[in-house]
């Protein structure tokens, strides 16, 4: 009998819905054209691609010309803080957070490499910024302000409507990175000023390797990849027709399953949040409020992350753990670290980030076996024996804010 799978690695990637897959298939099969091509054949295909742009500009409530599709969030987020940058020659300072995904903290910090100046704001113990700090930092050679709408980790939710006013107020480009937002939080572009905004297919049940960046009109902008026509010029390359199509579906059914995402999908991470903190010396990490309804990002306070995933992987669970394998050794990640969760905690991390897929059997299932998982590994822990004797569990939860080095 084949092992059950229990997947809650949904900001890591999601299941393609079998809605999107036989929406998909015929792209792959004799509907092959060009969308660029003169004649009709190819020209069958470039009507399914703005009918996708149609459905995602409904779900962004954007116009379809504002959208361009990409090949994935990452190319989205370099592309729009490219364009800002290379349309506002004269503007050298960029501002972004110190939580944000690589797709943007590392290309800022090749900016820093290539002379520009980047304000990389902190964020509190909760995971949360400082607004007037924000706005603040937002100087007249800000070219772009580049604020992700929702943390993949911990699901902690910026308002970035309010930021992206403070930015169009002092004359700088906003984009956020909503590549974990979509579907999960409503958004209505067109009231707001928020001039860029990236997402990615495969975390709303469509394929890896497809994503939009919204642009709005009159904003300006200068391609990144440069080539043919296509896009209207803004960025090259044959159009990927089928994983267009998915992607236009995947929006279609985001907007379908919004509702579900914040009542049923919630109460299921509630459930799971809770269960979990039954668990000694356990901490949620980030705002509890401002989060998305799927994620739920936990600490057990000594015990490593790792050890816990490969115990929870022999069982069919898929979760990811708050560490990274960095040169040998085991780092916890840039965001617990920038909302100064201690190393006790931040090693002990894991995320569960659920999806309109997940049932309670499969909640009931992880709650089940978490608690001997975590009892097994404190078992054969040192620190544990020694901070359970000393009286420091639990510290963690109570250390202060975030203090800047
Ligand atoms: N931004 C955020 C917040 C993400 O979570 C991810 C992927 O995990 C990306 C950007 C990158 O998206 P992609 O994998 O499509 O390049």
């Amino acid at each position: 009998m084949s092992q059950r799978v229990v997947y809650m690695d949904n900001n890591a990637t999601s299941q393609v819905a079998p809605e999107i897959v036989a929406a998909m298939l015929p792209f792959f099969g004799d509907k092959y054209g060009n969308p660029s091509s003169m004649h009709t054949f190819g020209g069958a295909v470039a009507r399914p691609i703005e009918e996708a742009r149609g459905k995602m500009a409904a779900l962004l409530g954007a116009a379809p010309g504002e959208l361009i599709f990409t090949s994935c969030g990452t190319e989205s987020d370099n592309t729009a803080i490219n364009a800002a940058l290379m349309s506002h020659p004269e503007k050298k300072h960029v501002i972004t957070t110190r939580v944000e995904h690589p797709a943007v903290l590392n290309y800022c910090q090749d900016l820093v490499r290539r002379g520009y100046e980047v304000t990389f704001l902190p964020v509190d113990r909760q995971g949360l910024l400082d607004l007037d700090r924000v706005e603040n930092a937002i100087r007249e050679d800000t070219a772009i302000v580049s604020i992700m709408w929702a943390n993949n980790e911990t699901g902690v939710i910026f308002p970035v409507e309010e930021i992206a006013r403070m930015a169009k107020a002092k004359g700088a480009v906003f984009h956020t990175d909503a590549v974990q937002a979509v579907g999960k939080v409503p958004i209505n572009l067109k009231d707001t000023a928020i001039d860029m905004l990236s997402l990615s297919g495969h975390k709303l049940h469509a394929p890896k390797g497809v994503g939009v960046l919204y642009v709005r009109k009159g904003t300006r902008f200068v391609p990144y990849i440069k080539g043919g026509h296509q896009e209207h010029g803004r960025r090259a390359g044959t159009e990927n027709v089928p994983y267009i199509v998915g992607i236009g579906k995947a929006a279609e059914l985001a907007g379908a399953n919004m509702k579900e995402e914040n009542t049923r999908v919630r109460a299921l991470r509630d459930k799971l949040e809770n269960g979990l903190l039954e668990v000694e010396a356990t901490m949620v990490n980030g705002d509890r409020e401002q989060r998305l309804p799927n994620t739920c990002s936990v600490s057990f306070e000594y015990v490593e992350g790792e050890s816990i995933l490969l115990g929870l992987s022999d069982l069919g669970i898929c979760a990811s753990s708050g560490s990274a394998c960095t040169s040998g050794s085991l780092e916890p990640s840039h965001v617990l670290r920038a909302m100064g969760v201690p190393f006790t905690a931040a090693h002990g991390s894991i995320r569960f980030s659920l999806s309109i897929y997940n049932s309670e059997d499969e909640v009931d299932y992880v709650l089940q076996h978490m608690p001997p998982i975590i009892e097994r590994l404190r078992a054969i822990s040192p620190f544990w024996a020694k901070a359970k004797k000393d009286g420091l569990l639990g510290a963690a939860c109570n250390t202060p804010g975030y203090v800047e080095p």
